[in-house]
């Protein structure tokens, strides 16, 4: 009998749940295979001067087209690269390609490009990089790395690290802001330059309330730090509208534009009006 976990979460057990492992072993062998017959595809999400709609950069997305299997998120692959390491390689493709498609696009956008725990651990991550941006020719200030809190796993390891990535120019996000665990103390000592605030708060933005008080807490904590605010997935007028009361200038979300391969960010950053009209940005009212 499926257990109640929660309101939402019901455990239902599917068949082929208990080959779970089996098959992340599987997935793991191919993705050797992946980087080098190009099966890993990287689209980009373009995120949005708030006020205006104007496109301003955009994250850059992994999607691998396994043989098989179809269309595999990142959701799951990610964790099984990170566990057999081949994250090391999947990581500078995915970084190799954003830096050059950014340079194709009109309006001179930065580009935002995740970065997972074990990647921030390596010590040869800096110096792949930054020769990364030498062949590519990228200027570092239209690089973002992102990183999730708990991907600073040792500290000792990625703060030396993200000091040398920002003392090159490069900024750095902490992605997913707000679910992790950092103590205030903790965050003001990192060498971060803006905090994507994440989804769940955005959501909670319809309906004010607590959702609306988190978003607030961190965008003035942002303020008093020097850090800028990017907010994730915006989904309706009246988040965004919230959001630019609330103080944040940026953000991203099915709102404005999906994850879009290569050619369409391309038309995108061009023509960003043909592609998605941004809906009217009315000047919130005071409350
Ligand atoms: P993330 O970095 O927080 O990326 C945002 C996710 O939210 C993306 O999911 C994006 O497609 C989705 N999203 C964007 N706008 C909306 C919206 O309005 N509504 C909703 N419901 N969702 C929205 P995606 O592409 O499936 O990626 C999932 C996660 O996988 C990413 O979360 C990131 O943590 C990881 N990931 C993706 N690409 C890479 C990569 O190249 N390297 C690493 N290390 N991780 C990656
Ligand atoms: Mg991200
Ligand atoms: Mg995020
Ligand atoms: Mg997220």
């Amino acid at each position: 009998q499926a257990k109640r976990a929660g309101t939402h979460d019901v455990v239902v057990y599917q068949p082929g749940m208990l080959d779970r492992r089996a098959d992340d072993a599987a997935l793991g062998e191919d993705l050797e295979e992946a980087v080098s017959s190009g099966q890993l595809r990287v689209l980009y999400q373009p995120m949005v001067d708030l006020s205006s709609g104007r496109p301003v950069g955009a994250e850059a997305l992994v999607r691998w087209h396994h043989p098989l299997r179809g269309i595999v998120s990142p959701l799951d692959f990610i964790p099984i690269a990170e566990r057999t390491g081949a994250i090391t390689g999947v990581g500078l493709y995915v970084l190799e390609q954003a830096c050059r498609m950014v340079q194709t696009w009109a309006g001179h956008p930065y580009v935002s490009v995740n970065l997972s725990a074990r990647q921030l651990q390596d010590p040869t991550l800096v110096g792949s990089v930054r020769t990364v941006l030498d062949r590519t020719a990228l200027p570092p200030d239209r690089l973002v790395l992102e990183i999730t809190e708990s991907a600073i796993v040792d500290d000792r390891v990625a703060l030396p690290a993200l000091e040398a990535l920002r003392a090159h120019g490069i900024r750095i996000a902490i992605d997913d802001f707000g679910t992790g665990y950092s103590s205030l103390q903790y965050l003001s000592r990192l060498p971060v330059d803006i905090l994507k605030i994440d989804r769940s708060f955005v959501a909670e933005l319809d309906n004010t309330g607590r959702g609306s008080a988190i978003t607030e807490a961190v965008i003035s904590l942002a303020r008093i730090l020097d850090m800028t605010t990017v907010a994730e997935g915006i989904e309706t007028p009246a988040q965004a509208a919230e959001l630019q009361r609330l103080g944040c200038r940026t953000g991203q979300g099915y709102l404005y534009a999906k994850p879009l391969a290569a050619d369409d960010a391309e038309q995108y950053f061009t023509h960003p009006q043909r592609v998605l009209l941004p809906p009217p940005m009315t000047s919130p009212s005071s409350k």
